[in-house]
């Protein structure tokens, strides 16, 4: 497993003033390492006499899901993309701004070239004119290391000039859903479309369009080199496959482990060093905040794709916060619900105004869970994209596990 170097403010500081960029480039895989070590000879290869179909087959055998949140199976969504004329385009969203998601920045700032070399495979497979790739502005260092990367691929001959285009967001959490990000990149306010029509046939300036996670791209690469077993191989609790949990709260090392998918939070909490000094494990959040809380009872069940359903709730990215005894589950649903207020992105109604009155109920002592409810299933019901359509899941949970606090 690998874990996050904990950033101190002093290092963060020391990191400032030495760049004037304010980027502090960590140690990374060059291109140069990278090729050396047999890199880009899968792209290659597929460039030469590659069959879109047979990738397509390992990538399905390897079970590969959208790892961004959504969990769709990658390959089908080559096969939709694929179904409409060109010209086509690939976007990846690596608008991480998922609270508690870091794991794309971790791999990003460490390899960035197996993401690179997965993107190039995708945009072969869906015959992409250009790959427009939508990153968090909050990661300058993320930015420093693609830009130097892109240009040593250009010289490489790898691709050819402006076919990969680095787009900068803005800080908006809403752009990280994929077609307000698709509005993004065409220079216009991000804010979710209605859907139908579907990305995969009206995307970026109306042209079909493949949007890839970060994470899943470098899956991509993986998989073709190593073969599907490198995800699919490993088994646990029944569930096959690995995630890249981001762990954070109140544990002792905080960071980014690649463990099975079959783990638990438990699992998670052990790997992450155990709790904090002085602090007894009470709730988590297993998939940003959208998840909502579990109780710490409710410790054994695995955390992946299609397992939390049955208790109301999903794995997203992969984002679990530990909570402790010395926190509130109705003070970390209300931040969430502050954090959706803040980052709603307006145009409807029961998301724009339901946020704020439900931040204003969650703040009386006792809540008035009648209306709460009321207001909650109006959201859920009414609301055009999923921040809205989620936004409640804290307020239900808290009500539902963590009754005597409200
Ligand atoms: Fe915007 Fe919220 Fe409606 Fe989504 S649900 S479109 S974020 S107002």
């Amino acid at each position: 497993h690998h874990h996050i170097d904990h950033a101190t403010p002093e290092k963060v500081e020391a990191a400032i003033s030495e760049d004037d960029t304010h980027a502090h480039v960590p140690d990374y895989e060059t291109y140069k390492t990278y090729a050396a070590s047999g890199g880009y000879t899968e792209l290659t290869k597929l460039r030469d006499s590659g069959d879109w179909e047979e990738v397509q087959d390992q990538i399905h055998e390897s079970g590969l899901r959208g790892l961004g949140g959504a969990g769709f199976p990658s390959g089908k969504k080559w096969g939709f993309v694929r179904n409409h004329a060109g010209p086509r385009y690939l976007a990846v969203n690596g608008d991480e701004g998922e609270p508690g998601t870091f794991k794309d920045r971790f791999y990003l700032e460490r390899t960035p070239h197996l993401f690179l070399e997965g993107m190039l495979i995708a945009a072969w497979a869906v015959e992409a004119d250009t790959c427009f790739i939508y990153m968090r502005d909050e990661y300058p260092a993320v930015l420093e290391i693609l830009r130097r990367e892109i240009k040593e691929l250009e010289s490489a001959g790898i691709v050819a000039e402006g076919y990969i285009d680095l787009r900068r967001g803005a800080g908006a959490y809403i752009c990280g859903e994929e077609s307000a990000m698709i509005e993004s990149i065409e220079g216009k306010r991000g804010i979710p479309r209605h859907r139908p029509p579907f990305v995969a046939e009206v995307g970026i300036f109306n042209r079909p369009t493949l949007v890839h996670n970060v994470e899943t791209l470098l899956w991509v690469a993986r998989i073709l080199r190593e073969g599907p077993a490198c995800l699919n191989g490993t088994e646990l609790n029944g569930r096959k496959g690995l995630r890249s949990y981001s762990v954070s709260g109140r544990v002792q090392n905080p960071g980014v482990y690649l463990l099975s998918a079959g783990s638990t939070i438990t699992d998670l909490i052990a790997v992450a060093g155990g709790m904090l000094d002085g602090h007894t494990f009470k709730a988590y959040q297993p998939g940003g905040p959208s998840s909502g809380l579990l109780p710490a009872s409710m410790n054994d069940i695995p955390l992946d794709f299609d397992t939390l359903q049955p208790h109301g709730t999903f794995i997203g990215s992969a984002a679990v916060v530990v909570l402790s005894d010395q926190d509130k589950a109705r003070d970390a649903a209300l931040n969430m619900l502050r954090f959706f207020e803040d980052e709603s992105c307006g145009q409807c109604t029961p998301c724009r105004l339901g946020c704020e009155k439900a931040v204003k109920l969650m703040q009386a002592d006792t809540w008035d869970q009648a209306l709460l409810t009321d207001l909650c299933t109006a959201m859920t019901d009414a609301s055009i994209c999923g921040l809205g359509q989620a936004a409640p899941n804290p307020i239900k949970m808290v009500m539902k596990h963590f009754a005597d606090e409200v």
